[in-house]
């Protein structure tokens, strides 16, 4: 399989490339800037980008969307409770004082508990909400792509729209640490984690109880 990690913009985005092999079909989560390095990492490989993933629709994850669909047509999905950030990823972006480049309209929702299609690849979507409304994390075999919902020793801030500190703990208990000790951790930002590791270090999961 071929999973490469491209860290994109300013915010320092975790963008990844995943298909099965050389040639085939691929997916892209969360191209938060450098459309052009990521599309010369798919021409590489010789992949066909069919699907952009976003985890959630804030600026630093969405910034290269126009860009790669309008080179490879490849169909934009991501929860619909976040599609409306796609096209005000100027507004959001300005919060951190920064410019945000829009992304067009979603072609596709995504709703928890389904088993996305891509090619050869599978991902079940998990809807997590708290950092944002419609954020999600994308599992497929023993790797949970998580956004910015959970990171290496931290979790998403909620303070942002449509954030809640309350969601974000809930979604983490209740979706994401059930998957078990032996998941990958492919975060948002930062470096990639177990959930076994996170159960153990992680300072804000220090309250739950791991049975
Ligand atoms: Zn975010
Ligand atoms: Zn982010």
């Amino acid at each position: 399989m071929i999973l490469e990690t491209l860290i994109v913009g300013a915010l320092e985005v975790n963008c990844y490339i995943i298909a099965p092999a050389p040639g085939e079909e691929a997916v892209v989560i969360d191209p938060g800037d450098n459309g052009e390095k990521i599309l010369e990492r798919i021409t590489a490989e010789r992949l066909t980008l069919s699907a952009i993933l976003n985890t959630h629709g804030h600026f630093d994850h969405i910034g290269a969307n126009r860009f790669l669909k309008e080179k490879t047509g490849a169909e934009i999905v991501i929860h619909e409770k976040d599609a409306p950030l796609l096209p005000a990823a100027d507004q959001h972006a300005r919060l951190f004082g920064m410019e945000g480049t829009p992304s067009p309209a979603a072609d596709r929702f995504i709703t928890d508990g389904e088993i996305l299609r891509v090619g050869q690849l599978s991902f079940k979507v998990f809807h997590t909400p708290g950092h944002s409304e419609g954020g999600v994390c994308f599992q497929t075999g023993k790797i949970l792509f998580t956004g910015d919902t959970l990171f290496a020793d931290s979790i998403g801030r909620s303070d942002l729209p449509g954030g809640s500190f309350r969601d974000l703990m809930v979604s983490i208990q209740n979706r994401i640490l059930p998957l078990g000790d032996g998941i990958a951790i492919y975060p948002g930002h930062g470096p990639t984690s177990t959930i076994g590791r996170e159960k153990r270090t992680n300072p804000f999961l220090a309250e739950f109880k791991h049975p």
